[in-house]
């Protein structure tokens, strides 16, 4: 997403953002790229989302047992995005177990590309991810928010003058206004996953009718339940703004209830005006006849 003055801001590409390793490893290797971990609910086969919209340029599929040059990358992804100032700007997805999209393919920000694996040069499932910028590989966190953590506190983030990419506070409003969201409808099958879900990242939950409601929660977990909705493909909505949505009708009807309360009263001055006049007409008429 491109956001003011042309800053680039990209969608982390998992679920939750913790940090295995960073753009160098903890003894200074060059590694050029985040790791991420993919193994926090007791799969490792975690969906993986386009981090901006683009064109898919590249895709792999491992031998099953190389691991040296791109082959080492397993089964892998990369999309081609709007340039940035004047450089291709592009992002790599690796080691995943499968991809679920196409060499030449468009595809939206936040778009199901593959899930995550242990595939080409790794000893463990995580997402490898590179951002390329002009055919240089950067540090991918210059890119993304600051909302992640890291797995140990060695692992490399920002170099000098490196830093998350920071977002104006109207614009993190438009797409959330409260803590709290309301997910649905939902079948008593996606009621459950989703509750389970809430339970293991330790959000409270209620239901409203056909209707889950999540939170009040952290941003990171609220983002977390909003993926894993979308991943369900089940509405999701900020608690408030639905509300609101549900109101608005009330409101509407309301409104015309008052204008017809209006035209009501207003009949009924008139009304009362002609009684006057009757009265005092009456009043003349018995003058006259005494
Ligand atoms: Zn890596």
């Amino acid at each position: 997403m491109r956001i003011e003055n042309g800053t680039v801001l990209l969608l982390w590409p998992l679920e939750l953002h913790t940090l295995t390793q960073g753009m160098y490893s903890s003894k200074g290797v060059w590694h050029g790229a985040i790791d991420m971990r993919c193994t926090w609910d007791g799969t490792t086969e975690q969906p993986v989302y386009a981090a901006e919209a683009g064109t898919v340029n590249w895709v792999q599929t491992w031998d099953g047992k190389s691991t040296a040059g791109n082959q080492s990358y397993g089964n892998g992804v990369k999309i081609r995005h709007a340039d940035y100032n004047g450089q291709t700007l592009e992002t790599r997805y690796a080691h995943l177990s499968s991809y679920v999209v196409k060499n030449g393919q468009a595809v939206e920000e936040g778009q199901l590309i593959g899930y995550t694996g242990n595939t080409g040069k790794s000893s463990g499932a995580h997402l490898h991810f590179e951002v390329i910028l002009g055919g240089v590989r950067r540090n991918p966190l210059v890119w993304l928010d600051g909302d992640f953590t890291t797995a140990w506190n060695t692992v490399y983030t920002y170099g000098p003058g490196e830093g998350p990419v920071e977002q104006k506070k109207e614009e993190t409003n438009m797409t959330f206004t409260s803590d709290t969201l309301k997910i649905g409808p939902v079948s008593t099958g996606d009621r459950k996953t989703m509750t389970e879900y809430a339970g293991r990242l330790g959000a409270a939950v209620r239901d409203e009718g056909d209707y889950l409601v999540a939170g009040p929660m952290s941003e990171k977990v609220r983002d977390a339940m909003a993926a894993k909705a979308r991943k369900l493909s089940l509405g999701c909505a900020d608690y408030m703004a639905s509300a609101q949505a549900d109101l608005s009708p009330v409101m509407d009807k309301l409104s015309e209830l008052e204008e017809g309360m209006a035209e009501v009263l207003t009949a009924q001055r008139s009304m009362a005006d002609q009684m006057v006049q009757l009265l005092d007409k009456l009043a003349a008429a018995g003058n006259a006849l005494e």
